[in-house]
């Protein structure tokens, strides 16, 4: 591309919702449309991280209300975004990227296992680099992690996509019609408000570590490529 673009370097959170088109399993056409998208980031010439949430398949804390034990219930988690993650390289290399799943949990015959340093080698080389099975701790959320590995792989902005929302606002805009969306807010003013952006340790990483956030809706089709390009789309989180 030629045209100049406002970051180097992005973290995409994609939560399990977006793979799901909203439903259980993966949504091929759903999981395309995004590829496309991050292709035409790519090509660009920006280096993009993925963190892929795993919603679509088991969330811990709901199979926990079932009677499972928590931290097996969060591996069952983890171990499905990995799949959310295959599903998207499919994508990504029918689009012509290069990339590479990296988890959190070894598996070897499908993915690398997290090696920090050599993720930022693949970005180095215009590789996307998705990030798999969460921290492969349990108790974590996918946002702490995008959060973190947006941090080490030196990220300068968090990008979340959010199913049915298209950014911050100052109440539910699904419960209350006089809900207005933030275009800009700060990590104090968030916190006084009460706003729920991610979960509290991800919130924290960012608040503490200066890592700006842009809450965007995931059906906005183009809205990653006009954000790196510097368009004001969905709400700036930053300090
Ligand atoms: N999970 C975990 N540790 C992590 C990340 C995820 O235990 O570091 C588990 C947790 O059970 C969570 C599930 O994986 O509910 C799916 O991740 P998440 O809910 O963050 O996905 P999303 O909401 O983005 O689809």
């Amino acid at each position: 591309g030629n045209t100049v673009t406002v970051y180097n370097r992005v973290l995409l959170k994609l939560s399990g919702e977006v793979f799901g088109g909203g439903k259980v399993g993966v949504d091929p056409d759903v999981v395309q449309k995004v590829a496309r998208e991050i292709a035409s980031v790519v090509r660009e010439g920006v280096g993009v991280s993925i963190v892929v949430g795993g919603g679509n398949f088991f969330r811990g804390a709901e199979l926990q209300q079932s009677g499972m034990d928590r931290a097996r219930a969060d591996y069952m988690g983890m171990l499905g975004t990995v799949m959310n993650c295959l599903a998207l390289q499919d994508f990504l290399e029918k689009e012509g990227i290069e990339t590479r799943v990296q988890t959190a949990i070894t598996m070897g015959q499908v993915a690398e296992p997290y090696i920090p340093r050599r993720a930022m080698r693949h970005l180095e080389k215009g590789r996307v680099v998705i990030f798999g099975a969460g921290s492969g701790m349990p108790y974590f959320s996918t946002d702490t992690v995008a959060a973190q590995r947006a941090l080490e792989t030196k990220c300068e902005v968090v990008l979340m996509a959010k199913q049915g929302v298209d950014g911050v606002y100052t109440a539910d805009p699904k419960k209350d019609s006089t809900a207005t969306k933030y275009d800009n807010l700060t990590f104090a003013e968030a916190l006084q408000q009460g706003l729920r952006i991610a979960d509290a340790t991800a919130f924290a990483l960012c608040m503490e570590n200066n890592l700006p956030l842009v809450v965007f809706g995931a059906e906005d089709e183009g809205a990653i490529l006009r954000i790196v390009k510097g368009e004001k789309i969905g709400t700036l989180v930053s300090s």
